[in-house]
């Protein structure tokens, strides 16, 4: 009975009823209090406000300023593993946020060489992705998560170079040189705008 009263209140609980929704639909192993409490704590503790599900183009989820935003396809594209890669991912972020301050990503576009950039923006998200998978693979092992654990993407984009994300640095340094973009709300508002 308490197991129902909480994982309803959990579907209540408006910051994470979609994931419950997901979890209980598509996981359904996996829809327990233990499991379902041990992942909303790590992301409570972020410091993220709330969590939404909108359709991006280009773009798995984005840690924009009032709300953490995954793409509506991250739930069904992949296994439970790649779903909370990118879930974990984004919320890193905020715990990026919280110890470096709101505004590292526009101190780092606010740059004029632009190998510096892609040096400094694969730093943090490959950072980011180093705390995502070693939470996921503790929760891979204390529930046997029957999935394999991602390969980080931005380790991929590194390796290759870091090339893919060259036209867009250059796209939003434009926007800063051209004074569209004065701070960090206005760099994810214009990046939230590129892929949704
Ligand atoms: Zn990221």
């Amino acid at each position: 009975m308490k197991l129902i009263e909480t994982l309803n209140s959990l579907v209540g609980d408006e910051k994470y009823s979609e994931i419950v929704k997901i979890i209980k639909k598509k996981y359904p192993k996996f829809y327990n209090e233990e499991f379902l409490e041990d992942v909303f704590d790590w992301i409570e503790k972020s410091g993220v406000k709330s969590i939404k599900f909108e359709n991006l183009t280009d773009a798995m989820g984005i840690a924009h300023y009032n709300r953490l935003i995954l793409d509506e396809k991250t739930s069904t594209m992949g296994s439970l593993c790649f779903f909370l890669y990118v879930l974990l991912h984004e919320t890193s972020h905020y715990y990026q946020f919280k110890k470096h301050g709101e505004d590292i990503e526009y101190d780092i576009f606010n740059n004029d060489d632009t190998q510096e950039i892609v040096k400094n923006l694969l730093n943090v998200e490959i950072a980011a992705d180093r705390l995502a998978l070693m939470k996921l693979r503790q929760l891979k092992t204390k529930y046997n998560l029957n999935c394999n654990i991602p390969f980080s993407v931005y380790k991929n984009i590194k390796d290759s170079g870091g090339s893919s994300l060259i036209s867009y640095i250059e796209t939003v340094r434009k926007e800063i040189k051209n004074g569209n973009i004065k701070n960090n709300i206005e760099l994810v508002d214009f990046v939230y705008n590129l892929v949704s």
